[in-house]
């Protein structure tokens, strides 16, 4: 941590000079644009409330704060330096990794899905990783179904899902602006060789008959389960058919109980935790909300299962000042890879509290803006940026790739609006899928401010994005991959499936 003087009490916060904004090093010298307007008050002083009692947390809670008071400063805001963040992404994928990560063995998929969708986020084109990320994944699938961490590892749900992602990934980018028969062919060398009826196999080994799943044959229950199932199956195209399984074998049916199971999952403090009668925590309230969003559309999604206010009371709570990034549970620190498994939360609510008026194309009333877009993006460009490119948990911990994905997928979260349209739902090529909501999502860079039943308000905040060469790429917000991706793959394998069972009739003919 970088150490900082106390203040003392009644003194004011020094405003910190261009070299102190970064205390790591001078990579953001003479780099400073004029921010829009000042920063809130709040975000440059300590809370009026501090907690009595000293514990070692409350230490640590003090200083951080500090820390970031210092790091903030009043009139400018850095850029976002996407060139040295290219750099620290590119690095282990066209150097390799250094020796160290052999303690990341099992970890595979994530760091190419970690690396590829961050420089995806960046707008660079990650097209040409494809070929090698199919031949990196291809070893990792297990002759009995699903995928592994590692060469010759037991298959393990998060493996699944963060393989599925980067390829959906790498086959959009080198897809994107092709013939149609090419793009075929892309999707065809991407996924054609997964063996999709073992992967259903497999994913039935680790259902649960209280609705929820566990990561793997033998391991833990818990949301996060659940939720790579539910991407995994909603990517692979599966059917209503192959998803209810065979009665008569003692197939549960792949979607039975799982939207109870989640609600269940509903704390107290009105968070949601990794199973029932856990603690709540930001990553498994990401988890449910996106599933739930999977099996229809927000507004009935969240407010259907959830208690939605006792939720955004407790999401609130989450986004903290001065820092303005988010914390991950109640009395823990503020951390920047929660920019998208909280800032991800808010795109799902302000979609369901704004579903009716947004998604049908009415702007009458609009509950706008729930969270301080403003606040989180100020926390990523001055304390998430690493000196040397990569992005990071907080000032004075170095950046690595898992925190440089999910901070830069959380300041898309902050910099777009998320909505559902289900305007053209009917004509869509995904009507027919089980989880066709999920293919109806858009995104705009206006983000809307409240509006009254008479009219009143309204209008789009102004100045989230100072200047365009700091917007970061669209993402789907229940995937975690480029928005557009999920459409193009859900085209394929119908197209795919549809040439498959003539195959099959004409071989049975
Ligand atoms: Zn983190």
């Amino acid at each position: 941590m970088v150490q900082v003087d106390p203040l003392e009490e009644g003194e004011q916060p020094r405003f910190a000079t261009q070299a102190e904004n970064n205390p790591d090093g001078t990579f953001h010298q003479n780099m400073y644009r004029m921010a829009p307007e000042r920063v809130p008050a709040m975000h440059l002083n300590l809370p009026f409330i501090l907690d009595d009692l000293e514990t070692e947390t409350s230490q640590k809670q003090l200083s951080t704060a500090r820390n970031i008071i210092r790091s903030v400063n009043q009139s400018f805001l850095p850029p976002l330096d996407r060139a040295t963040h290219v750099e620290f992404l590119l690095n282990p994928l066209d150097e390799g990794l250094s020796g160290g990560f052999v303690a990341l063995d099992a970890s595979r998929p994530w760091l190419l899905y970690w690396c590829i969708n961050a420089l995806s986020i960046l707008g660079e084109d990650v097209g040409a990783y494809n070929a090698r990320v199919v031949s990196s994944l291809k070893p990792l699938q297990h002759p009995n179904g699903g995928f592994g961490g590692g060469n010759g590892q037991a298959p393990h749900v998060a493996a699944a899902y963060a393989s599925i992602l980067t390829l959906a990934t790498t086959s959009y980018h080198v897809s994107r602006g092709l013939p149609e028969n090419e793009r075929l062919e892309v999707y065809a060398e991407s996924f054609a060789w997964i063996d999709r009826g073992k992967l259903l196999q497999w994913i039935r080994k680790i259902k649960l008959p209280n609705g929820g799943f566990k990561v793997n044959e033998g391991g833990e229950e818990d949301v996060r389960a659940g939720y790579c199932a539910l991407v995994v199956l909603a990517l692979l195209g599966y059917d209503e058919e192959e998803l209810r399984g065979d009665p008569s074998l003692g197939e549960l049916p792949l979607l039975s109980g799982v939207a109870e199971y989640f609600k269940n999952c509903q704390t107290w403090e009105g968070g949601i935790g990794a199973k029932p009668n856990a603690e709540a925590h930001g990553g498994y309230a990401f988890c449910v909300l996106a599933a739930l969003c999977l099996l229809s559309g927000p507004e009935e999604a969240l407010s259907k299962n959830l208690d939605l206010n006792r939720l955004i009371s407790w999401l609130s709570a989450r986004q903290y000042a001065p820092e303005g990034g988010f914390s991950g549970r109640t009395n823990k620190l503020v951390d920047g890879c929660y920019s998208t498994w909280v800032g991800g939360c808010w795109s799902l609510v302000e979609a369901a509290a704004n579903a009716i008026e947004c998604g049908k194309g009415s702007t009458k009333v609009n509950v706008g803006d729930l969270w301080s877009r403003k606040a989180l993006i100020r926390y990523i460009l001055t304390c998430c940026q690493g000196p040397h490119g990569g992005l990071r948990d907080k000032p004075g911990i170095r950046p690595d790739y898992y925190h440089s994905n999910y901070v830069l997928l959380g300041l898309s979260a902050a910099q777009h609006y998320y909505y559902y349209d289900d305007s053209h739902a009917q004509s869509s090529v995904s009507a027919k899928s089980p989880f066709r909501h999920a293919y109806r999502w858009k995104s705009s860079k206006n983000v809307p401010k409240p509006s009254g039943d008479d009219g009143t308000g309204g209008g789009w905040l102004e100045g989230l994005v100072p200047d365009e060469s700091d917007r970061v790429g669209v993402q789907h917000p229940l995937f975690n991959i480029p928005l557009g991706a999920e459409g193009q793959l859900q085209s394929w394998w119908e197209w795919f499936n549809d040439v498959s069972d003539v195959d099959a009739v004409s071989r049975e003919n």
